[in-house]
């Protein structure tokens, strides 16, 4: 039973792939509903372990206001609610924490926005205050990083906040560690296995992209091809490390 993942649902063109655009988002959901699917958050999702193959967690990284713009207007008139990961202190600015590859910027969602989606039913999650790659941080960095994020969302929304997902996908037995002493109840990763870690606090999700065609995309939904969407998804992540270098440093603690 597959999490999947999305990040922008976004008409502009940009050079990352991490996008889907917004016609391709309607025709994903609707064809997925059409075939029995039903979408849930991953709160709703991991409360009642069911034996229903066919219910699928919906989850968004960033925030980005493509979400609330694109994704929720197609949600939202078929009833469905997710779970979108927000970069606390990037709220309401421009995604600067990101390498601009396409000359384009991209609007994190404000205070407001979230909590609209919020009462609409929407489960928020944290996805840190910076979106520096944890495993990176220093302890007192990755710490704060952890805490702050999830203090400062339930301070917002007056509810608590239970999931993390880490940026980049990067985690290990010390963030873990962390994450459950702040008060997180599960973490989310892509698509990569780690079976050294704790499950619940490394809960594999499938990442849907710019080239999730009609077929492909059914193809995640009844998670076959495990190993080749794996490989494809590590891939990306390692573009996305590639980015984390530029902005971190290679292999040093920046906090
Ligand atoms: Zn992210």
């Amino acid at each position: 039973m597959p999490i999947l993942a999305y990040h922008m649902v976004e008409p502009r063109f940009d050079l990352s792939v991490t996008r889907v655009k917004p016609p391709q988002f309607r025709r994903q959901i609707e064809r997925a509903l059409t075939a029995g699917y039903h979408f849930v958050t991953l709160g709703a999702y991991l409360a009642s372990p069911s034996r229903d193959e066919k219910r699928v967690a919906l989850t968004f990284d960033d925030g980005y206001d493509s979400v609330y713009d694109h994704a929720w207007p197609v949600l939202r008139a078929l009833d469905i609610r997710a779970t979108v990961f927000v970069v606390t202190h990037f709220m309401g600015k421009m995604d600067d924490w990101d390498v601009n590859f396409g000359n384009i910027r991209f609007r994190h969602m404000d205070v407001t926005r979230i909590q609209a989606l919020h009462d609409a039913g929407w489960e928020i999650g944290s996805h840190t205050c910076s979106h520096f790659d944890l495993t990176r941080l220093s302890p007192q960095g990755r710490r704060e990083e952890l805490v702050l994020s999830k203090q400062e969302l339930e301070a917002w929304l007056h509810a608590p906040v239970r999931y993390i997902s880490y940026p980049f996908g990067n985690t290990n037995a010390a963030v873990i560690a962390d994450c459950r002493a702040a008060g997180y109840q599960g973490g989310v990763v892509m698509g990569r296995s780690q079976v050294t870690l704790e499950a619940s606090y490394a809960l594999k999700r499938t990442g849907v992209y710019l080239f999730d065609f009609p077929w492909l995309f059914s193809q995640k939904l009844l998670a076959k091809y495990e190993k080749m969407f794996n490989l494809i998804q590590r891939g990306i992540d390692i573009c996305s490390d590639g980015t984390v270098l530029v902005r971190q440093g290679i292999g040093k603690p920046i906090k």
